[in-house]
């Protein structure tokens, strides 16, 4: 036999799937990528009612922008012969047969449906996750397979599929677990080998109550939104619930592919926190190349505020692309562009008994030595080393870089007077100290 790992995430396209689900798709490709295996991406949308063309778009989108490749792509209602082609075999073999009943909706009417001839055994096995697994099957009665031959259910179609696909190892949430034990009689039946298990803890919320679309948990697609590198969510979603034992926690996905390791998973839910995820965002933002990050903050600026000195500013302030449309947005950057209105009052450094009168000599001060440095040297180091001379002469500091940030600026927060000075260029950072005079 051959021993290719073969993995698989087989969603059923019946909404938009959140983070935790993603987690699932996440280290079946890692797992297969690690043993130079195939991965494969199977729809399961034999749920006619529920499954919808949208969602299934969106499960790609969703992939290819994590950088999931798959190396084949199924779609389990394509595959409906198959389903039928063993359901009749194990008609014939006596392992299932149709009844006949009458339909629950109260209509009286009379169905037919398939029904697996449960051999009520204990089914034993072994799940990389959760070690030894032991189930006794007479509880499930003989359960349904197929409203018809043409209608299988879901543990008949998963087994049938995953034993044409050749998968090896079938990872997936823990809500699986229980449906283990029919799908094992149902591959017993049709004379499957049964694949190896991992049954991945569950993912809880900030509340400690599972994750779900309800309970606030995002789509892949509305972190692209949001302006999350992919890099940075691929590597945020596997350390839910997974680390590779060590320090490390930055990983790029070719890291990831060549440390995941299964056995690390941990066996109790795992915790997703928000929080965590921007911070893996910014740390993967200080990977790009100046370039990249220069091209992404000026592309989410307005046209009109595309100047390459605000990057670094910026660039502090962030945690993800999206942010800095909210700062443009709430007017954090206008004072850039534009001389700002303030209570003059503000002025004076707050800790410090000055008078209005020294306030405006040591602006006074700070002019003169800036109309000393020329328009080419303007920059934050020499503005800082000719400001930081006079800052140091006074009793306090900030009786020069208070009044000078804040005539830059007019905000009670803002980046340090050298920064602001360097963007704004020599003229207009003297006429606004003129105007605080
Ligand atoms: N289609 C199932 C689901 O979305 C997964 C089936 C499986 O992984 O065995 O929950």
């Amino acid at each position: 036999m051959s021993s290719k790992v073969v993995t698989r995430f087989a969603p059923s396209p019946t909404g938009l799937l959140h983070l935790g689900t993603y987690r699932t798709a996440i280290f079946s490709y890692l797992y297969a990528k690690k043993n130079n295996g195939t991965f494969v991406l199977r729809i399961e949308d034999t749920d006619k009612e529920r499954s919808k063309k949208e969602y299934e778009e969106n499960i790609i989108e969703s992939l290819k922008w994590l950088g999931l490749d798959y190396d084949q792509f199924y779609r389990q209602s394509d595959n409906l012969d198959r389903h039928k082609f063993y359901l009749e075999k194990m008609i014939k073999e006596g392992k299932a047969y149709i009844s006949k009943e009458e339909a629950k909706d109260g209509t009286g009417e009379i169905k037919e449906l398939v029904r697996f001839k449960n051999p009520n055994i204990d089914i034993t096995f072994h799940d990389e996750i959760k070690g030894e697994v032991k189930m006794n099957t007479t509880d499930l009665n003989d359960f349904v397979i197929a409203r018809n031959l043409n209608e299988p259910l879901f543990h008949l179609a998963v087994v049938i599929d995953d034993f044409e696909e050749g998968i090896t190892h079938v990872i997936r949430g823990e809500d699986h677990v229980s449906n283990t034990p029919r799908q094992i009689l149902i591959q017993r039946a049709i004379g499957a080998p049964t694949p190896i298990y991992a049954h991945l803890p569950l993912v809880l919320g900030a509340d400690k109550l599972k994750l779900s679309k309800r309970r606030g948990a995002l789509p892949i697609t509305s972190y692209k939104d949001m302006g999350f590198l992919p890099e940075a969510i691929l590597n945020g979603v596997a350390f839910v619930g997974w680390n590779p034992g060590t320090d490390k926690e930055i990983f790029t996905h070719d890291e990831l592919v060549k440390d995941f390791d299964l056995s690390k998973v941990q066996k109790s839910p795992a915790v997703f926190n928000e929080e965590k995820l921007n911070w893996f965002n910014k740390e993967h933002m200080k990977l790009l190349s100046t370039e990249e990050v220069n091209k992404n903050i000026l592309e989410n600026l307005p046209e009109n505020m595309r100047n390459v000195k605000l990057v670094p500013i910026i660039f502090e302030r962030i945690t993800k692309w999206g942010d800095i449309k909210n700062m443009v947005s709430v007017g954090e950057l206008d004072f850039f562009f534009k001389q700002p209105e303030y209570d003059k009052s503000k002025l004076i450094y707050k800790n410090v008994q000055s008078s209005t009168l020294n306030i405006s000599e040591n602006i006074n001060k700070a002019i003169s030595v800036l109309e000393e440095l020329n328009e080419n040297n303007f920059t934050k180091e020499n503005v800082k080393e000719v400001l930081m001379k006079i800052a140091d002469s006074l009793e306090s500091r900030g009786e020069l870089l208070h009044p000078v940030r804040f005539a830059l600026s007019g905000l009670d927060k803002s980046p340090d007077p050298f920064v602001i000075a360097e963007v704004l260029g020599k003229n207009e950072t003297l006429a606004r100290l003129q105007k605080a005079i």
